[in-house]
């Protein structure tokens, strides 16, 4: 068992309620994971609501670089208690054991099996069998739910705007906790993730600063940065194309720290050998891109 806690409901994370959580999400070709950040409810909840809304512009990237998607499916049944003839509701103890399949539970009790094919989720299923053999898994229902093609895409950035936003500050606190173990200094933008409030702590589009280091690779970049007892930010850049600035702390007391993750998502391999990588932007730029939504000087004096 591993002794942590959720970082958004801040639950005791067990063998019983942990959940594999995609750091950068799967929707964006992201394949790090880590079962030392969300319980399974949390996972499930952000799951539908935050990275459903970065999925729309997932599936554009992935699509115009022919990346080719984790061909995942759907499998949702619902299983009924043979005696009271109740929906059955079970504890979500269990993890999958392959690490290509997903076992979530929504809030209509369903199971809901992602898993790259039929067999594989059928082994699920089964698995569930023998740990639940007093109930009734006779009236499986399945709806296989295909991956969304590309030409579902649509983009409301009216609607979607606010969530994509959290999913890409969500992506962070992932990342620095995964880093750190401590998500102390990133109070703020917790808070900021699981409120409705307008407050904006990120902002940015077309910031493509890779380019100036790897010309234009299909990269998604991190990098955390903290100044010593003054600020700490992040940029994040998706598909070597849009990026985004993230306040984590405007009155950050510790050391210097540098956080860094590349990666290729063509050949889905980390990118090591990235020394030279540095962004360096004042607490007044980050500020003012974040309120003024990239109209500023900073923002301006990128001569790409
Ligand atoms: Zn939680």
């Amino acid at each position: 068992m591993i002794q942590n806690y959720c970082y958004i409901c801040n639950i005791e994370l067990k063998d019983s309620n942990l959940s594999y959580e995609h750091i950068i999400p799967a929707c964006l070709g992201g394949s790090l994971k880590s079962r030392d950040l969300l319980c399974v409810q949390c996972n499930s909840t952000f799951g539908e609501i935050h990275d459903k809304a970065l999925a729309a512009i997932g599936i554009f990237y992935l699509s115009k670089y022919n990346i080719p998607k984790k061909k995942s499916l759907n499998y949702t049944f619902n299983a009924v208690e043979k005696r009271t003839k109740k929906n059955l509701i079970i504890s979500p103890s269990w993890i999958t054991k392959f690490k290509d399949t997903i076992s979530v539970i929504d809030e209509n009790n369903n199971i809901c099996i992602e898993a790259p094919n039929k067999k594989r989720a059928m082994q699920e299923i089964n698995r569930i069998k023998i740990l639940y053999q007093s109930h009734n898994f006779e009236d499986i229902e399945f709806n296989e739910k295909l991956t969304p093609e590309v030409q579902d895409f649509e983009y409301e950035p009216e609607v979607y705007e606010g969530l994509i936003l959290r999913a890409i500050c969500k992506t962070i606190a992932n990342y620095y906790i995964f880093k750190t173990k401590n998500k102390d200094n990133i109070s703020k933008l917790i808070e900021y993730i699981i409120s409705d409030n307008e407050n904006y702590y990120c902002w940015g589009f077309n910031l493509n600063i890779a380019l100036k280091y790897y010309g234009g690779k299909t990269y998604h970049i991190i990098n955390i940065i903290a100044i010593k007892d003054k600020y700490m930010y992040a940029y994040f850049e998706i598909f070597g194309e849009t990026g985004f600035i993230i306040l984590l702390n405007a009155r950050y007391v510790g050391p210097d720290e540098n956080y860094r993750y590349i990666y290729d998502v063509i050949n889905k391999t980390e990118i090591l050998n990235a020394d030279d990588f540095q962004i360096d932007i004042s607490l007044s730029d980050i500020c003012e891109i974040i309120k003024n939504k990239a109209d500023c000087e900073w923002f301006k004096s990128l001569n790409f």
